[in-house]
C-alpha cells in the first residue's frame, strides 16, 4: 500500500516538472510574442529623401525598452519583440535604455491600481524558470535583469558597451566613428519598490551599473504617489532621501508614470536635469499618462529630456503621425532641446513598427516642417549632450 502511494506521488510530481518544463519551454516565447506586437512587419520603406537623411545621423538615442524582462536572447536577431543588439546595430541606433521592470499589477491601468494587486511579474519570473530568488524579491529582480544586459553585452563580439559614466559614452562614440556596429545601452528602473525601502539597495543597484530610476511605477510605493495609483500623492520622507542619494551617485531620475505632485516635488528638490523616458503629452492626449503643458516647459527649463513613446495611450493615432504631433506640440509651447525618443519597446505594447521602422519617424518628422538640425537633436543628440552632462562622471 504504502509502495504504491510513494509510486503514485513520484508519477504526479514527475508529471508536473515535465508540465513546468514545456511550459518554461513554450510559454515565455508566447507571451513575449503576444505582449510585444508591431502594426506593420519590417522590411519598412521611405523616400529616398528621409533614407538619406536618416543614413547621415551620427548618433539615435532612445530612452525606454523592458528588452530585459523576456527571456529572448538579445544577442540574435529575433522574430518577436521589438528590439534586440542586431536590430541595433541595422537601425544604426546608438544608445538604447535597457530599463527594468520588477512589479506589474493585474488588471494594470492608467488611472488607479493598487499595490496589493496580483502581481504579473511573479507570475512571468515562475514560467521563465528564473531563479527561486526572484521570484519572492524584488529587488533580486532587478539584479538580475542588471547582471542579464552585463551577461549578455559580454557575448556580442565586443560590439555592445554597457554605458556607465561619461567616459563609457565617449568611448562609445569614438569606437563607431571606426566601426559603427558598436553600440551601447544603459541601465534604468522602473519604481523604486524594488528598492525594497532600504537606502543602502539603491548603491548596491548603482553598483550593478543602474543609472537611471523612477520613483514610481503602476502603484503607490514606498518613495511616493504614481500617475496610476490611489493616493496621487508627492514624495515620502523615503522618497526626498532617495532623490537626494540619486543626485550625489550621479543617477538620472527619470519621472515617468510619477504623480503630477512627484514631478513638482523632485523639480523643486533635485539639483540636477531629470527627464521622462517615455510619455506623451496632454496637449495632444488628455490623460494621467501624460504630460502637462506646465510640466513640459518646467522640465525643459530645467534642461531635462522628454522621451515621446509610442504606442496607443501615450499618443494619438495613427500612431507615426501621433508621435510626430507629441514632438509638434513641445516644440511648439516649449523647444526643440528636451525632445527625444521614448519607444517604450517590449513594454508590452503595441508599437508601429520594430527599433529598424525608425526611419519612417524621419519621414514624418520631415513631413511635420522639422529642419534636419531639429531631427537630428530629436533622434539622439539630445539624448548625448544630456547624458555627457549629467551621468556619473
Ligand atoms: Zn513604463
Amino acid at each position: 500500500m504504502v509502495v504504491k502511494r510513494r509510486k503514485l506521488l513520484y508519477g504526479i510530481i514527475s508529471a508536473l516538472a515535465i508540465i513546468y518544463a514545456a511550459s518554461v519551454y513554450i510559454v515565455p516565447r508566447k507571451l513575449d510574442k503576444n505582449h510585444n506586437k508591431i502594426q506593420q512587419l519590417p522590411p519598412y520603406s521611405v523616400s529616398d529623401e528621409a533614407l538619406a537623411l536618416y543614413n547621415s545621423l551620427e548618433f539615435i538615442s532612445d530612452l525606454h525598452c523592458d528588452a530585459l524582462l523576456w527571456s529572448r536572447n538579445l544577442t540574435i536577431k529575433n522574430s518577436v519583440g521589438q528590439v534586440d543588439f542586431p536590430r541595433m546595430q541595422e537601425a544604426n541606433v546608438a544608445l538604447q535604455a535597457f530599463t527594468i521592470v520588477t512589479k506589474s499589477p493585474k488588471g494594470q491601468n492608467f488611472s488607479e491600481n493598487t499595490a496589493e494587486a496580483f502581481d504579473n511579474i511573479t507570475l512571468l519570473n515562475f514560467v521563465q524558470a528564473r531563479p527561486i530568488s526572484n521570484w519572492f524579491s524584488l529587488f533580486e529582480r532587478a539584479v538580475y535583469q542588471s547582471k542579464k544586459l552585463h551577461k549578455q553585452a559580454s557575448k556580442f563580439n565586443n560590439e555592445f558597451i554597457v554605458v556607465k559614466n561619461a567616459e563609457d559614452l565617449i568611448r562609445l562614440i569614438s569606437l563607431r566613428k571606426n566601426n559603427p556596429k558598436v553600440v551601447g545601452g544603459f541601465l534604468g528602473i522602473e519604481g523604486g519598490h524594488c528598492l525594497e525601502g532600504k537606502i543602502e539597495n539603491l548603491d548596491k543597484l548603482f553598483k550593478e551599473g543602474v543609472r537611471m530610476l523612477g520613483p514610481t511605477h503602476f502603484f503607490d510605493n514606498e518613495l511616493g504617489g504614481s500617475a496610476h495609483g490611489v493616493s496621487k500623492k508627492g514624495l515620502t520622507s523615503f522618497g526626498y532621501d532617495v532623490i537626494s542619494r540619486m543626485n550625489e551617485l550621479g543617477m538620472i531620475i527619470d519621472l515617468a508614470h510619477a504623480s503630477p505632485q512627484i514631478i513638482d516635488d523632485v523639480l523643486l528638490q533635485s539639483k540636477k536635469p531629470v527627464l521622462v523616458s517615455h510619455t506623451g503629452v496632454r496637449g495632444t492626449l488628455d490623460n494621467s499618462r501624460n504630460l502637462s503643458d506646465k510640466h513640459v516647459r518646467e522640465i525643459d527649463a530645467k534642461g531635462g529630456l522628454i522621451g515621446v513613446a509610442y504606442f496607443k495611450g501615450a499618443v494619438t493615432t495613427p500612431l507615426i503621425k501621433g508621435i510626430v504631433d507629441a514632438m509638434k506640440h513641445i516644440k511648439d509651447i516649449s523647444s526643440v532641446d528636451c525632445i527625444a525618443l521614448g519607444s517604450d519597446f517590449d513594454g508590452s505594447a503595441t508599437t508601429p513598427f520594430d527599433i529598424t521602422g525608425l526611419p519612417l519617424l524621419v519621414e514624418e518628422l520631415i513631413h511635420q516642417g522639422f529642419s534636419e538640425e531639429e531631427i537630428r537633436a530629436i533622434m539622439g543628440e539630445n539624448v548625448k549632450r544630456f547624458m555627457l552632462k549629467n551621468l556619473s562622471q
